[in-house]
């Protein structure tokens, strides 16, 4: 055993003791990491919920934004149309004040000339007609998919919203019980085994039969025996994870495979 600790109330823990504490760290934050992931999924849950609703809006706001140029421009081609009507009109008084065939000629091309214009106009004004009929159905499409991406969200929302606060306040509790359990391991080696275990999803491992049982490296003899005896508590050479034996565990036939 080590040099005695200066705090007289608390006694060093001896090896075969943090090998003990170890074991149940490894238990304790496995439990929480279970919830974390399991708090993660919820989340995500309704965050994909979400971004397909803000897809469908930004989709929406595009189309209602394209609505109204189609709209403007087809009100500007319309007034175009009034103007080139009334060119046509003006155009056939000419007509009836013509003197000669010359200026009737001139004034009838003229009357061609407008009218093939005014055609056009009325092309493009039907045209955008169909334009904004399309756009108008697609909007209402995408309106009925907003709602139900709303519809959807607010039923999810409450349950992962109860789904969370369980699960939140699950491992809240379980987070106490694990650092009453960490506060009894000597604060260098539970700082390593955070370091392990934010690596490698867990920061100790048992020794059986000569090998860690989490990277299943196998350990040198003279190492393992001292393990197994409790003289010291070591890192596993391959992985860092600190190695407890568990004469409990080895005694016993192996745990289901998991
Ligand atoms: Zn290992």
């Amino acid at each position: 055993m080590g040099p005695p600790r200066s705090k007289k109330d608390t006694p060093l823990a001896t090896v075969r003791e943090q090998m003990e504490i170890l074991k149940q760290l490894v238990v304790a934050d496995e439990e929480i990491r279970k919830l974390d992931l399991e708090l993660g999924k919820e989340k995500e849950s309704i965050d994909g919920l979400k971004k397909d609703l803000a897809k469908v809006r930004e989709k929406i706001e595009a189309e209602r934004a394209q609505y109204d140029i189609l709209e403007a421009d087809r009100g500007a081609r319309i007034q175009e149309g009034r103007v080139l009507g009334q060119q046509l009109e003006r155009s056939r008084e000419k007509l009836n004040r013509t003197r000669n065939e010359k200026e009737a000629n001139a004034v009838q091309r003229e009357i061609e000339e407008t009218r093939k214009l005014l055609r056009d106009v009325e092309d493009a004004v039907g045209r955008r007609l169909i334009e904004l009929e399309e756009l108008k159905k697609a909007i209402i499409d995408h309106e009925e998919e907003e709602a139900g991406h709303s519809a959807k969200i607010a039923e999810t929302e409450g349950a992962v919203s109860q789904k969370l606060a369980e699960v939140g306040g699950e491992r809240g509790t379980k987070a106490v019980a694990r650092d009453l359990i960490a506060k009894n391991l000597p604060i260098p080696t539970l700082r390593k085994y955070d370091q392990v275990r934010a690596k490698r999803n867990s920061g100790a491992a048992r020794l059986e039969a000569g090998r860690c049982r989490a990277c299943n490296m196998s350990i040198p003899p003279q190492l393992a025996q001292r393990i197994m005896r409790g003289d010291i508590l070591e890192q596993c050479p391959s992985c860092s994870r600190y190695l407890y034996a568990d004469p409990s565990a080895s005694m016993s036939p192996p745990p289901p495979s998991k």
